[in-house]
């Protein structure tokens, strides 16, 4: 499995384990709307964690979140490419 890197900015190739962790830490510390949890009326910001070898959201509740929205991972790309967007 080849993974994206920023010399080569091929946006269909999925980041690396490491990336999407970081991805999502930046995601959730960025000014774009959090990844909240969706467990009942629990709505504390999820946090990045890693479940049977798969990168995904977990919550302090202990709710596990597997799908993460793409645009999390496309943004992080762009970061990467192009540096710190000011937003
Ligand atoms: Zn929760």
């Amino acid at each position: 499995m080849e993974f994206f890197n920023e010399d080569e900015n091929d946006m269909t190739k999925p980041l690396n384990n490491i990336d999407k962790m970081k991805a999502i830490e930046s995601w959730q510390e960025s000014e774009m709307h959090p990844l909240t949890c969706g467990n009942g009326k629990c709505r504390n910001s999820l946090q990045d964690d890693f479940v049977e070898g798969e990168v995904v959201l977990s919550c302090v509740c202990g709710y596990i979140q597997k799908k993460i929205p793409e645009i999390v991972y496309t943004r992080y790309k762009r970061l990467l490419v192009d540096g710190p967007i000011s937003e």
